[in-house]
This record gives structure tokens, C-alpha cells and sequence, in this order.
């Protein structure tokens, strides 16, 4: 699997920030409970509960600049862009380095 980045964006304030999750030390993290996806249900068998599993919530933040609540949303790691580049110009240009118009 790729690697995934994180984008922190408060859309009330614009404020941007792109993190592999581990320089956000210096943000106030708010702490959501798991939400369980079904209700537990008796089991005549077992004479117990049995309970359904829990769901996670994405981690959310608290905005620097206005206070609002952010969820950061992943993404995958872009590839690097500089050898993207060199390709893309390997093909179009000729050997004069003119862009063969
Ligand atoms: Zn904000």
C-alpha cells in the first residue's frame, strides 16, 4: 500500500497544513469516543450479550488560528515531483533543449 499524508484544512479559516502525523505534537487533539456500528443483541446460546464491533472516528484538531474543530483527511503520498518533471521533458524536447514547436 502507498503511503498516506494527512491534510489539516479549516475551512472557515483557511488554515492549511500537510503532516505525516508525526510533527503535530504543538495541535490540541479533541477525543472522540468510537461509535459501536449495531446495537448488542442477546444470545440464548452463550445466555450472554454479545456486543458489535466499534468504529473508529478520524482524529480531529483544534484549529490554531480560530479555534474551530478540523478532521484530518488522508491522502496518498504524492510521488516525487522533481523526477516527474524530468521525465515529462525528456519526452517533449528535442536534443537542443527547444520544445520541438
Ligand atoms: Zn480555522
Amino acid at each position: 500500500m502507498d503511503e498516506m499524508i494527512f491534510r489539516l484544512y479549516c475551512e472557515m479559516c483557511g488554515y492549511n497544513r500537510w503532516t505525516d502525523g508525526t510533527d503535530v505534537d504543538d495541535l490540541l487533539v479533541y477525543q472522540r469516543s468510537s461509535i459501536q456500528t449495531g446495537i448488542p443483541k442477546y444470545d440464548p446460546k452463550q445466555k450472554k450479550t454479545v456486543q458489535k464491533d466499534f468504529h473508529k472516528l478520524p482524529k480531529q484538531f483544534k484549529c490554531p488560528k480560530c479555534g474551530r474543530l478540523i478532521t484530518a483527511k488522508k491522502y496518498p503520498k504524492p510521488k516525487d515531483a522533481k523526477a516527474d518533471r524530468n521525465e515529462e521533458t525528456d519526452d517533449v524536447r528535442n536534443q537542443d533543449g527547444n520544445a520541438g514547436l
